[in-house]
Order: structure tokens, then C-alpha cells, then sequence
């Protein structure tokens, strides 16, 4: 059996960036820029008034002003500023041709309907005006590749008219949960049955971290049944199976995968919970899939796609592969380990309480993979290294985070 690090290793060797390809930018939230935006135009594209106000020329010593038009966002000037005259011009007009300030409205007093009154203090030039190209100019390269495309940015493209991005899409990711035993929630549960819990968690993971699920529901443990739908999850950029990749009888999952020519890349590893772990590849008519067949108890779920499935995702999406991190804590509580696989125990770090920088984090009682109400008040995992000892109160640990 291999160690987690070695699977590590080949889950990273195999998971391979997503094609780029162009998305509209509304659709971009969150995704790996590939080439950098450059504007086509200069911000703003004209010198522009930031005020409701009037256009002047700042060095007019006169006290009053000729009012020659009225000009509003989206309008364009159609006169000169004159020495002894105004253009009133509402925020995100043009500046007209000879103006080079703005005085603002509240500042100045209406005579009459044609002429205003200029403050005391007259007006400093450039005052109210935004230049054209202040902010960047065409040519310019405004967000560079590589990137995660913000609001903001989403934004910024949208300034420049910019509909479409060229990103590492979202990876597509097909659940399929098996058993025989399962049942929807909210269907009729019989004798020897339980509910999917597995599927809505792994749907509300992947909706956690930004990738597109495709939910496949139940498959029953049946090999006709079962190739169908894994079929249709060979589709996507991975294939999550949970459940039928033990020794039981009914666990058809490998040997279905191996029948369909997915390459297995490693079975089984040394780790508690989660061993059963199955992992491979497919390629067909240019699909690349992950393959991921996890334990079927929940909590072994979880663990797997924390420790495996969420880096792999993390490298379609465009970035480098790397394994959860891992933060150190001290226990609050001594833990007696038993067994040749390191395990990953539920805990909860306590954030607001720090002894010598340490985080303080409380083992979770826990009564094993199919305990998911202990997993409730878990906020991340202590692992905890293989071999029989007991760790002491304060005893140091590496826990990743949920
Ligand atoms: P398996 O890996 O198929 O042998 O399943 C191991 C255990 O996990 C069995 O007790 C199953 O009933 C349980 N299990 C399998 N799939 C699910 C699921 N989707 N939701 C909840 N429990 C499951
Ligand atoms: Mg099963």
C-alpha cells in the first residue's frame, strides 16, 4: 500500500491544467486569467467633469458667466468656452473645447436663467476635470495572466468592452454515489436502507470551491447499471465515485473501471480513514478525466476530497499542484494512537487562543468514518502519524483545515 505522499505524487503528476478557453466575463468570478486583458482605449476616453457644475476657463478674472449651453452624461458639447462665458455640464460630460475647470454648482448663484455668478475664490485650473488617459491608456496592459479574475476585474474588462476572457474554465465534476442501500433523503427509507448523504456533501463541496458539478445520483451496485453511469461522468474533467471500491462483494467500481478502460493509477493507500482510495485516468477523444473512487462512508469522503480530490481541482483550474496545508497546533487533550496508517482525526482549532503561537486544538470524540455528527464541530484534521504512542496535553501536531 502506498503512503499518502506517494499518492500525493501521482494525483499531482495527473492532474493537468484544464484547456484555456474564452468565457464571457460575466462568468469569469474566480477563474484563472490566461492571456493579460490590454485596453483598447484610453480611461477615460475624453477629458471628463466630475461635478454637476460649470465648465470655465480658470484664468477668466470676470465675476459673472455667460451660460451658452447645457450638456449632460452621454450628450457632447457643442460650443467653445469663452472668456465671459460657462458650458453647464453634469458629471461625466465632455469638458468643453477651451474650459479647464469645473465650478460647482452649489457654488455658484443664478442670476438669471443665462448667467451665473462665480465664486470669490474663483477656481483653480483642472479642478472638477478628469483627464482623458488618466487612469490608463490604450495599449496598456491593465490585468496580467494568471491571475484569479475579481469583481473588480470583471468590471475593468466591462470599462474597456471587453465581453468575452480568455481563462482556465471551471473543472466539471460528475458525483455518482453507489450501494444498493442508498436512497435519496426525502424518499421512503426501508428495512436495510440509508440515505445518499455522500452525494449533497460532494455537490456542496465542489459549489465551495467554484467547480461545476454534474450530479449522477444513485447507481445501484449493478454492472450495467454502473457502466452506464460512469460513462456518462467519463464526460467530465473528473469522475467522483463514492462508495464499491472495498473488498465486499458488490464492489464493482474497480474492476468496472478497469473494464472500461480507465487506467488505474493507484489503489489503496496508507492512510486512516480513506484506504480503499481508487484513482485513474481516461482519455478519450480528447477528454482528459480524473477518476476518483472514494470509501463509501462519509467521513471517509470527506477525507479523501480534502486531502486528494481538492488539490487536483485546485491544479485544473489552472494552478500548481499542491497538497492542503497544514498548520501546527498543540492538543488540549492527550490522544493514544494504535495502527500502521497515519490518521486523520476530526478536531477543532481554537483561532482566539494561542499559546506560545501555538493554536490550540481539541481531538473531537469520534467513533469513526461513519461518524459525520462529529464532523459537525470539526473545523480541520490532526493528523496524526502512524505507529502506537500516546501524545501528552501540548504534545505538537499538523492538522489540515476544513
Ligand atoms: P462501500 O464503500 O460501498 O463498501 O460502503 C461503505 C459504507 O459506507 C457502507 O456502510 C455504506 O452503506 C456506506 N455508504 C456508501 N455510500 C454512501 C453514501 N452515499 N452515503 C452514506 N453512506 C454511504
Ligand atoms: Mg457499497
Amino acid at each position: 500500500m502506498i503512503t499518502v505522499e506517494e499518492a500525493l505524487g501521482h494525483v499531482g503528476r495527473c492532474s493537468r491544467s484544464i484547456p484555456e478557453r474564452r468565457v464571457p466575463i460575466g462568468q469569469s468570478l474566480g477563474l484563472l486569467l490566461a492571456e493579460p486583458v490590454v485596453s483598447g482605449v484610453d480611461s477615460p476616453p475624453f477629458d471628463k467633469s466630475m461635478l454637476d457644475g460649470y465648465a470655465v476657463v480658470a484664468s477668466d478674472r470676470s465675476s459673472t458667466r455667460r451660460v451658452l449651453e447645457q450638456v449632460m452624461a452621454g450628450g457632447v458639447p457643442e460650443l467653445a468656452v469663452e472668456l465671459g462665458a460657462t458650458i453647464n455640464v453634469m458629471t461625466g460630460a465632455p469638458i468643453p473645447v477651451g474650459a479647464d475647470a469645473i465650478v460647482k454648482v452649489e457654488d455658484v448663484r443664478q442670476l438669471d436663467g443665462a448667467t451665473i455668478q462665480m465664486p470669490e475664490s474663483g477656481v483653480a485650473s483642472g479642478r472638477g476635470v478628469l483627464p482623458r488617459g488618466a487612469a490608463f491608456c490604450r495599449g496598456q496592459e491593465v490585468l496580467a495572466a494568471g491571475r484569479h479574475l475579481s469583481a473588480v476585474d470583471i468590471a475593468l474588462m466591462a470599462e474597456i468592452g471587453q465581453a468575452e476572457v480568455q481563462v482556465v474554465p471551471r473543472p466539471r465534476v460528475a458525483v455518482l454515489a453507489t450501494g444498493n442501500e442508498l436512497v435519496e433523503a426525502g424518499q421512503t427509507v426501508g428495512p436495510g436502507q440509508i440515505c445518499n448523504s455522500n452525494g449533497p456533501m460532494l455537490l456542496a463541496l465542489l459549489e465551495s470551491v467554484r467547480a461545476t458539478s454534474i450530479d449522477l445520483g444513485i447507481g445501484r451496485d449493478d454492472p450495467a447499471e454502473l457502466r452506464r453511469l460512469m460513462g456518462e461522468g467519463l464526460n467530465a474533467d473528473v469522475l467522483i465515485v463514492t462508495g464499491g471500491v472495498s473488498a465486499g462483494v458488490l464492489d464493482l467500481v474497480p474492476g468496472l473501471f478497469q473494464e472500461m478502460g480507465v487506467e488505474q493509477v493507484f489503489h489503496k493507500i496508507r492512510m486512516k480513514p480513506g484506504k480503499p482510495l481508487w484513482f485513474g485516468q481516461h482519455e478519450q477523444d480528447g477528454q482528459r478525466t480524473l477518476v476518483f473512487g472514494l470509501p463509501g462512508n462519509p467521513v471517509s469522503t470527506l477525507v479523501s476530497f480534502e486531502v486528494f480530490v481538492k488539490p487536483a481541482l485546485r491544479a485544473l483550474a489552472g494552478e500548481k499542484f499542491c497538497p492542503a496545508s497544514t498548520l501546527r497546533g498543540a492538543l488540549t487533550e492527550p490522544v493514544a494512537h494504535r495502527g500502521k496508517r497515519p490518521t486523520y482525526h476530526p478536531c477543532q482549532i481554537d483561532f482566539g487562543n494561542r499559546q506560545q503561537g501555538l493554536l490550540m486544538v481539541e481531538p473531537l470524540r469520534w467513533s469513526g468514518s461513519a461518524d459525520l455528527a462529529a464532523l459537525t464541530h470539526a473545523n480541520a484534521l490532526v493528523v496524526l502519524p502512524e505507529g502506537d504512542y500516546e501524545l501528552e496535553v501540548g504534545a505538537e501536531v499538523d492538522m489540515v483545515l476544513l
